[in-house]
């Protein structure tokens, strides 16, 4: 990450949210002064958890991981949303920000992981930090990919990886899971921009959502097989019912194993390249003895399927030793 890139960049991203115009909801706010905007952001960036992550692909971990507040999809099976509600943000100054980079390099991290919320609601208050933090290798952006074309314009050359979410197929799917018809649509076209600028640095990643193999899955992968030839896929098929979920809605529940394998095999079949998880437990030894490397407790959740698979969230180093002890292999999220 160019610290200089960034400094010369955020006079445009400040002017792109006065009136804000980030992500194609454009509501219009004046983020820059102080407004908040639909997706909850304001002026500045604030944070609601940190911490070494351990348990993405094997392509992005170890990473110090920041989870923003903000967002602009209003996904019903989010899990980071019900977990911000308990969370009390604070507001994620130059020095804080310094302060947990330093606490990640010693604890190891390779990456820096930006998580939201989406992470490009807060382009402007981040490319501050970034123009303030110095260089950095291995900035991570984990993102929705509903944003504007400028907006991400503005990222090329400065993130070394996108973590990209392409998760629905079609407008209906977009409008009753997260409140977007064109949420589909819209990620489509920031992944071909983004692959076209520099291939390498995306991975696309989709989530498996139970009774959504023919109008998301199936459709959303041969997409990328036809479009973004020779991409890195996260196939994610640990799909974990929020608790907030109504007990009747179709997607309070887990993947049948015949989901995940379907879509397994259509990836398969398809030829697409898929990452690695992180090794289970990590192989080298840890470089400190403290779960969240020096920073708040992390609550660090697991839950099982009722066919027996373990899932977890928030995977810190020594949590994933123990739960391999006890439970054998699991799946992460
Ligand atoms: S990023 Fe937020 S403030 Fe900006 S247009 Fe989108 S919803 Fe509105």
């Amino acid at each position: 990450m160019n610290s200089a890139i960034a400094k010369q960049r955020l006079k445009r991203a400040l002017a792109l949210a006065e009136p804000c115009q980030l992500c194609p909801q454009r509501c219009g706010a004046n983020r820059i002064q102080g407004q908040i905007g639909l997706c909850g952001a304001g002026p500045e960036a604030a944070l609601f958890l940190e911490y070494v992550h351990w348990g993405e692909d094997a392509d992005i971990v170890p990473a110090q991981t920041l989870y923003l507040t903000g967002c602009n999809l209003a996904c019903r099976f989010c899990q980071t949303a019900e977990e911000q509600r308990f969370l009390p943000s604070v507001r994620l100054t130059a020095e804080l920000f310094s302060r947990i980079l330093e606490r990640g390099w010693r604890a190891g991290a390779e990456y820096v992981n930006i998580l939201g919320g989406e992470p490009t609601v807060n382009l402007p208050a981040l490319l501050k930090l970034f123009a303030e933090a110095g260089d950095f290798p291995g900035l991570v952006w984990n993102t929705n990919l509903y944003g504007s074309a400028e907006a991400f314009l503005l990222l090329d050359g400065l993130v070394d990886v996108f973590m990209a979410d392409i998760k629905f197929g079609g407008p209906r799917c977009g409008h009753e899971l997260a409140g977007a018809q064109d949420a589909g649509e819209v990620a489509r076209a920031r992944a071909l921009e983004i692959y076209g600028r520099s291939p390498e640095a995306l991975i696309v990643r989709h989530l498996v959502m139970p009774g959504h193999y023919e109008c998301c899955t199936r459709p959303v992968l041969e997409w990328i097989a036809r479009r973004l030839p020779g991409v890195r896929v996260s196939l994610k098929t640990v799909y974990l019912p929020p608790k907030s979920l109504e007990p009747g809605c179709p997607e309070n529940r887990f993947l049948s194993p015949e989901e995940v394998s379907r879509a397994g095999e259509l990836a398969q079949t398809l030829g697409l390249r898929l990452t690695r998880d992180a090794d289970w437990p990590p192989s080298p030894p840890p470089r400190t003895s403290a779960v969240n490397s020096g920073g708040d407790p992390v609550l660090v959740e697991v839950a099982i399927s009722p066919e027996g698979r373990v899932y977890m969230r928030h995977i810190v180093r020594e949590a994933a030793g123990v739960l391999r002890t006890v439970a054998g292999p699991a799946e992460k999220e």
